[in-house]
């Protein structure tokens, strides 16, 4: 890939949120009238964001959690008493919007993880709640617009180096693109209190977020759970633990983590 083409894919995602200097964004916008490929990534951005915006506005609370998410934005009463006042501007109200979708995804996964009990019949090991709520709760965050990837690339020879420095350890990342699952990209999220690496591919408008850390446990067969209608698949195999977890139906979600699993098979 030409120099240029690399430094305008790292600043597409900055591009669309309209967070570069003028000249920085007349430069991009220039490269992309001539150059087909990184305008291809950046129509693939916007329709990730896109996707994502329509996902999130297609979700219908049920009145309890409605209620709860009302009272929970209503019990930070300085935030908005603040901002009020000195009459918000668009940057105001887009944290004040960022925190209440914040407080409505940690409402919601409390939400979904009020029954702990069924997580615990359903996951077998001692510790298998906890990691499932959190990864859960990282999934659902995820959803919130621009948490989804640190890197955005479906070039996994972008998106694997990219954990280089960020993590001790390099998680699996390869391309599904001809069994339908694109990959998107990156990040690096918290679980269990440490930093884990988080590949995320898509199907259709769905996400599915693929999180990877060593552990010293031995392999573990496969685990599925459903909770609030996301899919969470688990396993164990050669020093890696992984969660698969997306909204998307179980039977396609099982298909994709088939494919992980070969693929991890294959490579230890
Ligand atoms: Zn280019």
């Amino acid at each position: 890939m030409p120099a240029f083409c690399q430094t305008a894919r790292d600043s597409l995602s900055a591009y669309v949120d309209g967070e570069l200097p003028p000249d920085r964004a007349a430069e991009i916008a220039d490269h992309l009238t001539t150059c087909p490929a990184c305008s291809a990534e950046y129509q693939a951005l916007l329709e990730t964001v896109a996707a994502l915006r329509s996902q999130l506005t297609r979700f219908t609370a049920p009145d309890v959690l409605r209620a709860r998410i009302r009272a929970a934005v209503a019990a930070t009463p300085s935030e908005s008493v603040a901002a009020e006042q000195i009459r918000p501007s668009a940057r105001n109200d887009r944290r004040r919007l960022t925190r209440a979708l914040g407080v409505a995804a940690a409402v919601f996964v409390g939400a979904a993880l009020g029954a702990g009990g069924t997580l615990v019949a359903a996951g077998g090991g001692r510790n298998a709640a906890p990691v499932a709520s959190e990864v859960l709760a990282s999934h659902v965050r995820s959803l919130i617009p621009d948490h989804l990837t640190d890197v955005r690339s479906s070039d996994q020879h972008n998106v694997k180096p990219w954990f280089n420095g960020r993590l001790d350890y390099s998680p699996t990342v390869l391309r599904f693109d001809d069994q339908g699952y694109p990959l998107i990209g990156g990040r690096v999220d918290y679980v269990g209190g440490r930093p884990v690496a988080v590949v995320v591919y898509g199907r259709r408008q769905h996400m599915i977020n693929v999180f990877s850390w060593p552990t010293g446990s031995g392999d573990a067969p496969v685990a599925t759970r459903t909770v609030n209608g996301y899919n969470m698949i688990s396993w164990r195999h050669g020093g890696s633990e992984r969660w698969v977890v997306s909204d998307l139906n179980a039977a396609e979600l099982r298909s994709f983590a088939a494919l992980l699993q070969r693929a991890d098979s294959v490579s230890s």
